[in-house]
């Protein structure tokens, strides 16, 4: 398991290729559409997305924040039969008895408490922290410093934003933006951009700023 691609090589991608080299990946490369970007950090951009089939006995990971990209190329890349693998940075504390699925990063500082599941390609971001029995959707982004209470269960694509509080017990449907700093108190149900505390919802519903939906 030494050799890793990274695709998309932005801020993200870097903060991805630092857990692969703490859990012990010795040969990363990065691939990205844009063919100005010629390297991540330390590791050079090899190529863009399509070049993935030339590395198939490599492991793969998608840093792309926005959640509809990166279930796209997610998906292109296990139909294509490629190994999608999930990362935790060696300073994150899983429970026991938590599930996590292929293409998840959790990153530094970030905590999971007993029988949490996470999704596939979800970011758990830097010192974020997920309670027990939380039921995690597809593509969920639990930003930096944001706290997600027992027992919540949030659907495939929503966004926390950093430093927001998720209290317990509740739901939140897929498909929404919950804003920085934002307190969640009542079940979400419908999808729609919701801020302040307690979080309300924003305008009409409508997603703003949704670059990561
Ligand atoms: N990217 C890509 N193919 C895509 C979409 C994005 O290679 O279909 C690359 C993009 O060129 C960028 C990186 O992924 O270098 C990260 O994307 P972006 O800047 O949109 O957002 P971030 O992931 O930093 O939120």
């Amino acid at each position: 398991m030494n050799n890793l691609v990274i695709i998309g090589a932005s801020g993200h991608g870097k903060v991805i290729a630092d857990i692969a080299e703490k859990v012990g990946y010795t040969d990363i490369v990065f691939l990205d559409d844009n063919p100005a970007v010629e390297s991540c950090g330390s590791y050079k951009v090899v190529g863009g997305c399509k070049e993935a089939l030339s590395y198939k006995s490599a492991d793969f990971i998608v840093a792309i924040g926005n959640a509809k990209i990166r279930r796209k190329i997610q998906s292109q890349l296990v139909e294509a039969g490629l190994h999608i693998v999930s990362l935790v940075h060696p300073a994150a504390v899983i429970a026991t008895n938590v599930k996590i699925g292929i293409g998840t990063v959790v990153m530094a500082g970030a905590v999971i408490n007993p029988y949490t599941e996470i999704g596939q390609g979800c970011i758990i971001n830097t010192c974020s922290s997920v309670d027990h029995d939380c039921q995690i959707g597809d593509y969920v982004h639990i930003s930096v410093g944001a706290h997600v209470a027992g027992t919540v269960t949030i659907k495939e694509n929503t966004w926390v934003g950093a430093g927001a509080t998720i209290s317990n017990n509740i739901e939140i449907v897929k498909d929404c933006m919950i804003g920085a700093g934002a307190v969640v108190v009542k079940n979400i149900e419908e999808s729609s951009t919701q801020i302040g505390i307690p979080a309300r919802k924003l305008g009409n519903g409508q997603l703003v700023g949704g670059s990561h939906l």
